[in-house]
């Protein structure tokens, strides 16, 4: 069984799968390890550190015609898809509900794909949870995106030339991004507001020191069984849409992360809202991967509405690409050691973490959703 780590070759991409210390871990287990020559180096984990690690160094051509099995942090290119052997295997962000499209190359070569964000978030698989991790990073770095641009510090300063008033923080969304911005912002001095349509959200936002904002929505459902938000109707995003507008009004800094599995990110900012927001205000849209929270958001590009700052990132994660790294890294140790446990491919799909995680095998589609997905955009 021989595991390949390539760099990954998406435009801004700086994350790597897996580092020097869980290469060691699992190196022990019996699993053969090559890495590309420089992989790592721009985090400071060497080719001498892979190869301390117990790995051997190689070139892209022959890992990806030679290796097994690829921990990766997006999906390989169209064309290096078409150069893997028969059979192999690749887990990473795959987004299988947005692109299912992007993988089809891989499947038709009969590879065996594990999309890490359809790990279940079970008790067992909480170690392997990457989607929380790059979330704790991104929701993180939001705010220092914010606190950077903002015209205004975050905390209260009583000072001999008088009293600087708090910024205020409005967060949209409290899953794992948004939690960590309260905890960021909150950090920094900021006074902060949430909104999240799980009330379950409301008692992690108060434990943060922030208000939580609560809109009757009729008593609508809003949760599904695997504690993910349900896209919901344009009547009850409305009754959200005006809270917002209101509180968007006496914000400086608006943090978007609202976001629902495998469909567009809910509309939630409408553009009379950010015209409404003072001179010098700033959104960060983190959900603009999926189309983003605000109305005006461009995905990708930082653009000025008025007086008002609109920034759209598409990879915060890979801008912090060490700690963004560390985390991804044992994630898909713990995800390897269940998958290649005593150094050979394990694919029960009895068990719940492979076959939630498993989005083809043997050259067809076996996750549901994606085949239907799939389905819906051919
Ligand atoms: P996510 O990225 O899918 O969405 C971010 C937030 O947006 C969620 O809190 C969601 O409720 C909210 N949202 C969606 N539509 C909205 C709307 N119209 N208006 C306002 N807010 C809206 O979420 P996530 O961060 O991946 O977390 C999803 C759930 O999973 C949460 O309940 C979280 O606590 C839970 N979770 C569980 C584990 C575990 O190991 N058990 C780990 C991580 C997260």
């Amino acid at each position: 069984m021989r595991v390949a780590i390539l760099r990954d070759s998406l435009p801004g991409e700086t994350r790597v799968a897996l580092l020097p210390d869980a290469v060691k871990a699992l190196s022990s287990q019996g699993i053969e390890f090559a890495v590309e020559a420089g992989v790592g180096v721009h985090l400071g984990a060497t080719d001498a550190d892979y190869q301390a690690a117990g790995a051997t160094i190689a070139d892209r051509e022959s890992l990806l015609g030679g290796a097994d099995v690829f921990p990766s942090i997006n999906i390989l290119s169209a064309d290096d898809q078409g150069k893997l052997k028969r059979g192999a295997v690749i887990a990473g962000f795959l987004r299988p509900l947005d692109e299912p499209g992007t993988f089809l190359p891989a499947v038709q070569r009969g590879a065996t794909l594990f999309a890490m964000e359809l790990i279940p978030r079970i008790t067992r698989a909480q170690s392997m949870d990457a989607l929380s991790s790059m979330a704790t990073v991104a929701g993180y770095k939001a705010v220092l995106i914010a606190a950077d641009h903002l015209p205004r510090m975050f905390p209260l300063l009583m000072t001999a030339a008088g009293t600087v008033p708090p910024a205020k923080v409005f967060v949209l969304g409290a899953g794992v991004a948004g939690l960590q911005a309260i905890a960021t912002a909150r950090r920094l001095g900021a006074v902060v507001e949430a909104y999240d349509v799980r009330a379950a959200a409301g008692e992690q936002v108060k434990s943060l020191g922030a208000k939580f904002l609560e809109v009757d929505l009729g008593g609508i459902e809003t949760e599904d069984k695997g504690g993910y938000a349900k896209e919901l109707s344009e009547e009850a995003l409305n009754r959200g849409r005006d809270l917002i507008a209101k509180t968007c009004k006496t914000a400086d800094v608006v943090i978007a992360t609202a976001q629902v599995p495998g469909k567009r990110s809910p509309l939630l900012v409408r553009r009379d809202a950010v015209e409404n927001m003072k001179a010098g205000s700033v959104i960060v849209d983190l959900a603009a991967m999926n189309g983003g929270n605000c109305e005006l958001t461009q995905p990708g590009k930082t653009i000025q509405h008025g007086e008002v700052t609109i920034f759209a990132p598409l990879n915060v994660a890979a801008s912090i690409p060490v700690h963004a790294s560390q985390l991804y890294s044992r994630n898909m140790m713990q995800f390897l050691k269940l998958l290649l446990a005593k150094g050979q491919l394990n694919l029960d799909m009895n068990d719940e973490i492979i076959k939630g995680a498993c989005v083809a095998h043997n050259g067809e589609i076996v996750n549901p959703r994606v085949a239907s997905t799939l389905g819906a955009k051919a």
